[in-house]
């Protein structure tokens, strides 16, 4: 018997156990004691009591051990092929971003470095024709469309009128619409958006703070009295997570959460949106100082810490008494996803707007799409690092630009053993609720 690849030991102190190991392909989950922890570190050779052969058995149940890897590469192959066939059947992602031309320099924002460009109105008349006609948009499931950017709800009269222009159109169409903002000069917008809220949802990105303006306070409450679907994320970093407990207090005392439109998610501000845990600012020591800050301030339970790596799993795992399932989900751009940005070129990857070498195509003035370069990012590359790291059923292998360049060399990777890490110090954390809530006092 050989253990799997994606098994998790983590060492917890406890009076009766020594171990968590966990695993996310099989969804498995067990306390073991240090006698047992010994006898799977001894490498399963030596079974010589009975005890011995019922945890072979238990081990083997659960997915932790095998006679050879085939059973699990199987699983694995199965789950990815079902996510896969199930991830094409969604609707088309569409990202439009009208223009670039915020002068905001938010921390979390990748857009400040792009040229300066607008979106025309011919522009976005195209944009519409591709979508409903293009032979690649499955005729019966309609488009989601996400307007983003930089900052897209801008009160300037250029700005206006393109944004105006794509809503109406999603609107003209009954699209389902997402608008990611910084809030800012959203109140000059609900107006043209109130009408429309049960399609739409507005993602409003901030950065937690001493001083949370009057202006924004208002905005927020404008937007949700107006049923407009509002999730706050909260960016925290070292230097401003002591201000948490009072935004907190302003959120529960304006009593949004009782709203069924009002969610607030909260992690560590990062300099792009992607999901990749190579893309991102893993700091265990920011994991832990917000921990100890929710032991002792229970109202920042109000935070969804979705997104937050290695912390969401483990409060995933307290709040539903099971592992989430395996999504091998590197982003978006793996999918039916595509971006139309303002120099009139299509491309997958947030973070390669404004770099023709990785675009896949262009969509004014004539549409063409390269579908090789299409397929490179459908059918990522998978490192061989990852095809062996414990995350890989949940983070599916990461940066798909990072693996399109391929110009990073093994050694270079960055270094996704913190992922790992934050979810080892979380479960240690917690060890106690956890055997608690499985195991029982
Ligand atoms: S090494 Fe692991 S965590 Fe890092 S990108 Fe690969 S699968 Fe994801
Ligand atoms: S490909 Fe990489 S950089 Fe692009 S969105 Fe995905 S994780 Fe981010």
């Amino acid at each position: 018997m050989i253990p799997n690849k994606f098994n998790i030991f983590c060492p917890i102190e406890h009076p009766q156990y020594s171990h968590i190991i966990s695993n996310f392909l099989f969804r498995s989950f067990d306390f073991i004691t240090k006698e047992e922890a010994d006898f799977f570190q001894k490498r399963l050779v030596f079974v010589e009591t009975e005890n011995q052969k019922v945890l072979l058995n238990k081990f083997f149940a659960k997915g932790y051990i095998a006679s050879d890897g085939r059973l699990e590469k199987l699983v694995m192959d199965s789950i990815k092929q079902n996510l896969s066939k199930a991830m094409s059947m969604t609707p088309f992602f569409i990202h439009i971003v009208p223009h670039h031309n915020c002068n905001l320099s938010c921390k979390a924002c990748f857009s400040q470095n792009y040229e300066k460009k607008l979106l025309t109105l011919e522009m976005t008349d195209k944009i519409f024709e591709i979508l409903n006609n293009a032979d690649f948009m499955p005729k019966n499931v309609p488009p989601q469309i996400l307007i983003g950017g930089g900052e897209p709800l801008l009160d300037k009269p250029k700005e206006r009128e393109i944004v105006e222009n794509i809503i109406q159109k999603v609107k003209a169409q009954n699209l389902t619409l997402q608008i990611s903002t910084t809030g800012v000069e959203l109140k000059s917008y609900i107006d043209i958006l109130k009408d429309y809220h049960e399609k739409l949802s507005i993602d409003i990105n901030m950065e937690c703070s001493e001083h949370i303006s009057d202006d924004f306070i208002d905005t927020i409450e404008t937007a949700v009295n107006s049923k407009l679907s509002i999730a706050l994320h909260v960016g925290i970093t070292r230097a401003n997570i002591q201000f948490l407990p009072s935004l907190a207090n302003l959120i529960m005392n304006k009593m949004w959460l009782y709203l069924k439109n009002f969610t607030a998610f909260l992690r560590p501000i990062k300099e792009n949106m992607c999901t990749c845990p190579h893309l991102n600012n893993l700091d265990p020591e920011l994991t832990m100082e917000f921990l100890k800050m929710r032991k002792e301030y229970p109202q920042l339970e109000l935070f969804n810490t979705h997104g937050w790596h290695g912390l969401d799993l483990v409060d995933f795992i307290i709040k539903k008494k099971e592992l989430p399932p395996p999504r091998f989900y590197r982003c978006r751009p793996e999918f039916n996803f595509l971006t139309f940005a303002p120099d009139g070129l299509i491309y997958k990857c947030y973070n390669a707007i404004g770099n023709p070498e990785y675009s896949i195509g262009e969509y004014f003035p004539e549409f063409k799409l390269n579908y090789e370069k299409e397929k490179l990012w459908q059918k990522g590359k998978i490192h061989n690092k990852c095809l062996v790291c414990p995350m890989y059923p949940i983070c599916g292998g990461g940066c798909l630009k990072l693996m399109i360049d391929y110009k990073v060399p093994f050694f270079n990777l960055p270094d996704c053993q913190t992922f790992v890490n934050i979810y080892k110090e979380c479960l240690k954390f917690y060890a106690h609720d956890l055997v608690e809530m499985f195991v029982g006092k």
